[in-house]
Formats: structure tokens, C-alpha cells, sequence
């Protein structure tokens, strides 16, 4: 962007302030609004809430491999438009991403062509069968921060807790996606009245909470850092906040739509609805909320899970789990995170850029808005009042569960180290630009 004041900005909802940026993609300061008079062109960003750009831990991208329903391109666009700097790519791409090549491949090519910074995530075990050790070690060497075989759960104790040890030694993170296979079987929604009303296999809660307990009790005892995926139930919200009161090192996470969305919605066997772990009770959604904002789970991460509409449109049994994630998680999240009736802006940016750049150990990510720091943040609208149509999103898929859904909080612009990654309204264009278009 240049040197440059955006006048009148609520940096985390905060009084309207100027926040001058440096050449260079810094913040140089940040005054009350009207008070900086530096010679440098003014945009006006009044009354838009400046939030540090988000971070998502759980990202599937689906490149290699089923480019019909993503690329990297596609989905770090999504990314940027849901006001992300960076996200994590998850695994279990095709091929899987088990190997220190393919986490470079991957870092290079999104270099190449991503709107956001990627983070490959490397698979805990070889093709994510579960049963030989991936090359953790080799893998944190080339740049991987987190390991996971997300799609499917580590069952081998053994092999999960000497993956632990590796995270441990290289100082990454194990993130487990907890479901017993015993326990959930094939299942494919809610264990009650949902699986009743419908006639399909039930998903147990406690198929969740079973890994979970065990997962915990190893990071306890290896020492190292586990990351629980998608919390869905009110018990493993339990387990993990009784890990943390033990001092273990375990953190959680929770997707924006388990946050929002319940069982009810399953109950036609719409297959826009069915993802895994499956939409869960209110009483749970009641209790994820409350987690969140108690500091029991730390981040908000999407699952951005995105399908063809073809696959989609299959029976329920024969349709994929996941659903679209990256372009309304803040929006959703506003909505449930709130403070005196209004969106607890603080706490927001706790817990999806502070909280998951430190799980993954990013240092260039999630930064404080202060002086001297990256100008790396997002613009967001506070009175939006935005209808999610699937075909305006920027994923490949359309496969959102918040169609026609009105939020009204929305993200406008995206900024990483000064660079604007998304603009849709062209807010943050300068007449320097209009004079020399690209
Ligand atoms: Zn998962």
C-alpha cells in the first residue's frame, strides 16, 4: 500500500484512530483519529473495526489431488476473504502430504500463487493409514509446524504418543482428530433424536471423548503438545479443561459451525449438513460457546472442508462430510462471541489470530496492533447486514451451511505486511493506484 494513514479505524473496536503504515509494511503509529498530520495520502476507513489478521489451523485446500473442489489459489482467496493472513493446510491431500518433498512442494507452490501464507501441515503416519510413522523430524526440518492425519484419527497409542515425543524434540505440534472408530463405526450423524428421526447410524459423543481423555493423558505424560481438532461435545470440553488445570500441554479448538448450527438441521438428511464430527446438541453448542470465551478452548478453526456440489448432491450416505468454512467464520463468530450485546472484539482476535499463531508457531502471524509491528490486519463491518450466497464466495465449492443466512459483521479488506490481499470493495485503493492499474 505505501505510506499511508487510514483515518478513523476502531483497531479491536476501540475509539476511531489514524493508523499510519510505513513504506516498508509496518505500522508506524496509531493516534486518535484526525491527530496525524504526516504528509502522506489519507484513506478514509470510518468506522470499520481493525482486527489483526486471522490464522487458521485447519485448512483443507485439497491440492494435490481434487482440484475440482479447491486449489491452493482458490482456497487461499477464500482465505483472504474471510480476512486471513495465513492457514494451515491440512494433510490429507492425495497425494498425502507425508514426506519433506510434499510439505515443500506445497510451501513453494503456494508461495507461487497464494493469497495467503500456507503453512503445510505433515501426516502423523505414512498415507495416513495409522499404522508406520510418518518422517516427523525430517518433515519439521523442511518448514512443517504441526502434524495431523485429520480426516481420520491416530488409534495406535503407541504410535500417537511417540509422535508426541517428536513434537516435542522439534518443538511442533500433534493435532488429533478424536473418533473412535469402534465407537463411531460408520456413523453419520448425532447419537438422539436426530439419528432416530432420520434412521442413520448414530455418532457418538462419547466416540470423541474417549480419544480425547486417552490423547491428553499421553501429552501429559510425553510432554508434548497436543492440539485437540474440532471440539463438538460438552464432555471433551470437560477432559480438556481438566488437562489444562493438570498442566498438560494440550490446546483445542472449535469450528465456527459447531458453534452455531445443531443436530436439528440434519434432521431432513439435507447432506449440506453432515460433516464430522457431526452438529451436536444446543446443550453442547451452549457449552462450546462458553468454552470459548472462558479460555477452555483457544482458537476458532474453520474446517474449511470444501466438496464438488456434485458430490454434495448425492443421498446422504453417499455424500462427503465438510462444509465451507474460511469466508463466514468471522461473521459467524461475532455472532456467538459477544460482550454486553455486542461482539467481544477482543477476545475475537484472542482466539483466531493471537491464539492460533502461537499453537503454530508462527511469530509472523498474529501480532499486536502497535507500533513497529507487521501491517497485517483485516477491516471488518460492523453494520454489514451481508446475505452468504455460495456462488459469490470465493472457494471453488459451494458447499456452505449458511446460505441465506444474514450476518452483520463482515470482513471488507484483508492487509499482509502492507500488501492487500483482498479488497472486493475497493476500499483501500489510493488515486496513485487508479493512475497505474495492474
Ligand atoms: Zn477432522
Amino acid at each position: 500500500m505505501g505510506a499511508v494513514i487510514l483515518r478513523g479505524g476502531r483497531v479491536l473496536g476501540d475509539e476511531a484512530a489514524d493508523i499510519r503504515l510505513t513504506a516498508e509494511g509496518r505500522i508506524a503509529a496509531i493516534r486518535p483519529t484526525g491527530t496525524d498530520t504526516a504528509p502522506v495520502p489519507c484513506i478514509d476507513i470510518d468506522g470499520l473495526v481493525v482486527l489483526p489478521a486471522f490464522v487458521d489451523l485447519h485448512t483443507h485446500l485439497r491440492e494435490p489431488g481434487s482440484e475440482d473442489s479447491e486449489t491452493i489459489a482458490s482456497g487461499t482467496r477464500a482465505a483472504a476473504a474471510g480476512g486471513f493472513s495465513d492457514v494451515f493446510a491440512m494433510a490429507n491431500s492425495r497425494p498425502v502430504t507425508d514426506t519433506p518433498d510434499r510439505v515443500s512442494w506445497i510451501a513453494r507452490t503456494a508461495a507461487r500463487v497464494g493469497a495467503a501464507r500456507v503453512h503445510p501441515v505433515g501426516a502423523i503416519t505414512t498415507n495416513l493409514e495409522g499404522t508406520s510413522p510418518a518422517p516427523l523430524a525430517a518433515m519439521a526440518k523442511t518448514g512443517a509446524r504441526m502434524f495431523s492425519d485429520d480426516g481420520r484419527c491416530v488409534d495406535d497409542a503407541d504410535i500417537l504418543r511417540r509422535a508426541l515425543l517428536a513434537a516435542r524434540t522439534s518443538g511442533t505440534v500433534i493435532a488429533q482428530h478424536a473418533q473412535c472408530r469402534h465407537l463411531a463405526g460408520q456413523g453419520q450423524v448425532n447419537a438422539g433424536p436426530a439419528a432416530e428421526r432420520t434412521g442413520l447410524t448414530p455418532w457418538p459423543h462419547v466416540a470423541e471423548e474417549t480419544v480425547v481423555a486417552r490423547d491428553v493423558i499421553l501429552a501429559g505424560e510425553s510432554g508434548g503438545r497436543l492440539h485437540v481438532c474440532h471440539v463438538s461435545t460438552a464432555g471433551t470440553v470437560g477432559i480438556v479443561r481438566w488437562a489444562k488445570n493438570n498442566g498438560w500441554p494440550v490446546t483445542a479448538e472449535v469450528a465456527p459451525h459447531h458453534l452455531l448450527l445443531t443436530d436439528d438441521l440434519a434432521s431432513d438428511a439435507n447432506p449440506l449438513y453432515k460433516v464430522n464430527p457431526p452438529l451436536r446438541s444446543a446443550t453442547d453448542v451452549k457449552v462450546l460457546r462458553s468454552a470459548l470465551r472462558d479460555g477452555t478452548i483457544d482458537a476458532v478453526a474453520t474446517d474449511h472442508a470444501p466438496h464438488t456440489s456434485r458430490s454434495k448432491a448425492a443421498d446422504w450416505c453417499h455424500a462427503p462430510f465438510g462444509m465451507l468454512g474460511l469466508e463466514a467464520a468471522l461473521s459467524v463468530v461475532a455472532e456467538v462471541l459477544r460482550r454486553d450485546g455486542a461482539p467481544d472484539w477482543p477476545r475475537i482476535a484472542q482466539v483466531m489470530s493471537h491464539q492460533p499463531a502461537r499453537i503454530g508457531s508462527l511469530d509472523t502471524a498474529g501480532r499486536p496492533l502497535t507500533a513497529h509491528e507487521p501491517a497485517t490486519f483485516t477491516l471488518v463491518d460492523p453494520q454489514a447486514d451481508w446475505q452468504v450466497d455460495p456462488l459469490d464466495l470465493h472457494s471453488l465449492s459451494h458447499n456452505t451451511p449458511f446460505t441465506a443466512r444474514v450476518f452483520h459483521n463482515r470482513v471488507k479488506a484483508t492487509v499482509v505486511d502492507g500488501h492487500v490481499t483482498h479488497d472486493a470493495a475497493g476500499l483501500l485503493r489510493t488515486t496513485t493506484d487508479e493512475e497505474s492499474p495492474r
